[in-house]
């Protein structure tokens, strides 16, 4: 399994701006002549690559240029589809990503080529992305005014996979666990500071449209920082988690979730921004990038695979019903009329995806020899299901984990265990 990752130092050297200059009025002209003829690929890119011959310039860089243009004439035609002002002309960073030319020797020295031939500008890098990209197979190199940046790609070896965790992800928590012990991590703090930005940005009363566009960047700008650490909390702790208990994260298929609440379905204003509070996609690519990291195995479940996920006892199938309307003890809870008991929401969606997640993880195996038993029960339909959770008779433990409390950088320090559901 290979990872990406990147390291930065900080670097500066005047000829390398007036380089990064140069191709930036490049990329100008090649989006420019993109938006002429129609083009947005790098094929149709031949003829402005060879009108490119007679300059002084590394082909490392002519190509860059191109993909950066394409990139964006790309993104245009996207927007345009859409029915999305793009904006004109667009404004770029001088910046410039290279996939070759450049080298490193073993001595930790650097060579980025210059506008002439055999001219280098030579950089010593530092102990710490020397010591990074040891070993590893470096992907491209992103030159800005002030910075180098080395994408480079990480062999991970796969940890196995003992069982399956589900992760569910909603406006209110994060809940990830199996039959044996679920997670929710509160994200409740997240809504109500985008909730509390959104009464700043309401109480401006400046008679300046800049000024109050600024200021409310500003506001939203910190709001996004605050609790994009909340969201790296919780998946830091997820995927810790399972890479510790030797767990596959099975992912729920969230695409068009945007579409339930939307202007003019009749739901109000502060519901629709309450409900789509929740960065679901950002969550989901930080498990993603952090499980390849970690080497943690990710399921991403389909639609059909997860239909009915949340409705449905992850102990017996029966159809959940919801509590009658001011049952305020029941909160987020459902009933099951077959089990006789309340269970949550969530964690009853998380033990279902769990569930689906080694149904399709097994599936994808040769048949068995020496799988584990709860595998091997788990992975029939849902008649095999109930055998193996009856053969499991421990209660699942619930832990209850607040994401603003959790610690930053030396992962997760606080636990607070509650209750299980209510029986
Ligand atoms: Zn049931």
């Amino acid at each position: 399994m290979g990872a990406t990752k990147c390291v930065t130092q900080m670097f500066q050297n005047d000829s390398l701006n007036s380089l990064l200059y140069d191709c930036l009025t490049l990329t100008y002209n090649a989006i420019h002549h993109g938006q002429e003829n129609g083009i947005t690929n790098r094929k149709g890119m031949k003829e402005f690559y060879r009108s490119l011959k007679g300059l002084e310039l590394p082909s490392c860089y002519k190509v860059a240029v191109i993909s950066r243009a394409c990139a964006v004439l790309d993104s245009r035609k996207k927007s345009e589809r859409r029915g999305v002002d793009a904006r004109h002309p667009t404004p770029l960073k001088p910046a410039v990503c290279i996939i070759s030319g450049f080298f490193i020797t073993a001595k930790g020295r650097l060579f980025i080529p210059l506008r002439k031939r055999n001219e280098y500008a030579d950089v010593v890098l530092n102990h710490h992305a020397q010591e990074r990209l040891e070993g590893n197979e470096l992907r491209s190199l992103t030159i800005t005014q002030g910075s180098l940046s080395f994408c480079y790609s990480e062999e991970v070896e796969p940890s196995p996979v003992r069982t399956v965790y589900g992760v569910d992800r909603n406006e209110k928590n994060l809940t990830f666990g199996n039959v044996e012990s679920v997670t929710q991590v509160d994200m409740t703090e997240t809504v109500r500071i985008r909730q509390a930005t959104r009464e700043i940005v309401k109480s401006f009363r400046r008679n300046d449209v800049r000024v109050k566009r600024k200021l409310a960047s500003k506001y939203w700008k910190r709001c996004r920082d605050r609790t994009n650490q909340m969201l790296h909390a919780a998946t830091n702790l997820t995927v810790e988690t399972a890479s510790r208990n030797e767990a596959a994260l099975a992912l729920e298929d969230l695409t068009d979730i945007r579409k339930m609440y939307r202007k003019g379905d009749g739901q109000g204003t502060d519901y629709r921004f309450r409900l789509n509070s929740w960065p679901y996609w950002k969550a989901a690519q930080m498990l993603e990038y952090k499980s390849a990291w970690r080497g943690v195995t990710v399921i991403p479940l389909t639609k059909s695979e997860t239909n009915g996920s949340s409705s449905e006892c992850s102990t017996c199938g029966e159809r959940l019903h919801s509590p009658e309307k001011g049952d305020a003890e029941h909160r987020r809870m459902l009933w099951c009329q077959t089990c006789k008991k309340w269970t949550d929401r969530d964690v009853n969606a998380a033990l279902n995806l769990s569930e689906r997640g080694l149904a399709r993880f097994a599936s994808s195996l040769p048949q068995p020899a020496g799988r584990s038993q709860q595998v091997y029960l788990l992975a029939g339909d849902k008649g095999e299901a109930v055998e193996a959770v009856k053969g499991n008779p421990t209660q699942t433990v619930i832990l209850r984990v607040d994401a603003s409390k959790l610690g930053g950088r030396n992962g997760p320090t606080l636990y607070s265990a509650g209750h299980g559901p209510s029986t």
